[in-house]
């Protein structure tokens, strides 16, 4: 290392596996990542940034948990969808 790292602006944070810009911390980990070094994992209350480590020590089957548990709950919000659809039409007879 030859002092490279002195800069004299503050610049944004830096993602932990390259020098890109960071977008965000790691939901696992908190470690910083930029865009192309986290996996966007959908789940919960909103979208996750998982690092490339979490990704592959088991984010997937956290996501495919949360993709399945996700899919659940929109067919029981389709059902009730139809319910009150036929009760709405049944009730305007
Ligand atoms: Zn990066
Ligand atoms: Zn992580």
């Amino acid at each position: 290392m030859s002092g490279v790292l002195q800069t004299a602006e503050p610049g944004p944070e830096r993602c932990t596996f390259c020098s890109a810009e960071a977008v965000g911390p790691c939901a696992s980990c908190r470690a910083l990542v930029c865009g192309d070094c986290c996996t966007l994992t959908e789940g919960g209350a909103g979208t996750w940034a998982i690092c490339l480590d979490c990704d592959r020590k088991g984010g997937r089957s956290l996501a495919g948990a949360w993709r399945s548990f996700g899919a659940f709950l929109v067919g029981i919000l389709v059902l009730l969808a139809v319910v009150v659809v036929l009760l709405a039409t049944m009730g305007d007879r």
